[in-house]
């Protein structure tokens, strides 16, 4: 069969299985199948399948018809232009993040500090932030030891040298004297009964990045009562919340001291961010 029409014929079968995007999950489960790029799939897209290739296509999308998320069965995702190599010990990297990227990086005018990225999972935010700043030091943590050691291998993917990554419950491994000009996390904050949770690519996710206890708010407020001993004076804490926490992030910051408390609406018009 010609790579045209197996992708037409995948895509019908994504679109029937309820794919948000069938022709876009096929064209990129065939490029990663046959090794190419998008470009070259344009071009050639009346050649023949190679037969062995055509099995792994065939698996991908069977796999995809069932909902397992594309950056699970591509292995990559691209955040703020990096090509992250993703697992299921982690959550994906979302657009709506990059809006807490746009938030740090507009408080990193100086040429050096120091940003802690709390729960880095892929090492996105971190990886993103680096890229940017090489003036900077950047310690990424995370309670998975699997999310680690991904972070590290992303970090070495893309040879960005001043971000470094350790296992720590929150700020549990932290010490004492560690203090950063700029703590930025993108906390688990879904309610546990959030009908969310039974659509898309969220199925796959760690639970344990998604959901959190006190209708989502639970990790938010614990992250706003620890961060305090470890901002430097004049530093930042920056959360990324759902698009209906933005007034109770911000009171729970408010409450706890912090001032000039303000939010950031992400690329899909909602406070998705909220810092002070
Ligand atoms: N924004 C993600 C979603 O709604 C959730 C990310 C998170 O819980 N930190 O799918």
């Amino acid at each position: 069969m010609i790579l045209d029409h197996l992708l037409a014929r995948a895509a019908s079968r994504l679109a029937a299985a309820g794919s948000p995007s069938p022709r876009l999950d096929a064209e990129v489960l065939l490029c990663h199948a046959l090794g190419v790029d998008r470009t070259w799939l344009y071009t050639w897209g009346d050649r023949q399948a190679p037969t062995i290739e055509r099995a792994r296509f065939e698996a991908l999308v069977a796999a995809r018809a069932q909902g397992r998320p594309i950056a699970y069965l591509t292995g990559e995702r691209e955040f703020w232009g990096l090509a992250l190599a993703t697992s299921p010990h982690t959550l994906i990297p979302r657009p709506d993040t990059e809006c807490l990227v746009e938030a740090a990086l507009a408080r990193a005018a100086a040429p050096e500090g120091r940003l802690l990225d709390l729960g880095t999972g892929t090492g996105a935010i971190a990886l993103a932030f680096a890229s940017e700043r090489p003036g900077w030091s950047v310690l990424g943590v995370d309670i998975r030891p699997e999310a680690v050691g991904l972070a590290v291998h992303n970090a070495t993917r893309l040879g960005i040298a001043n971000a470094a990554f350790r296992e720590s419950d929150w700020f549990a491994a932290l010490t004492d004297d560690e203090c950063f000009d700029l703590i930025v996390s993108n906390p688990p904050y879904i309610a546990a009964d959030d009908p969310h949770l039974a659509q898309g690519d969220v199925r796959f996710e760690p639970h344990s990045a998604l959901v959190a206890a006190e209708g989502g708010l639970f990790d938010l407020r614990h992250l706003v009562r620890e961060a305090g001993r470890h901002l430097l004076p004049g530093g930042w804490l920056m959360l990324e919340h759902g698009f209906e926490q933005a007034e109770a992030v911000r009171a729970v910051l408010e409450a706890a001291g912090y001032v000039e408390v303000a939010s950031r609406v992400d690329l899909g018009g909602h406070a998705r961010v909220s810092l002070g």
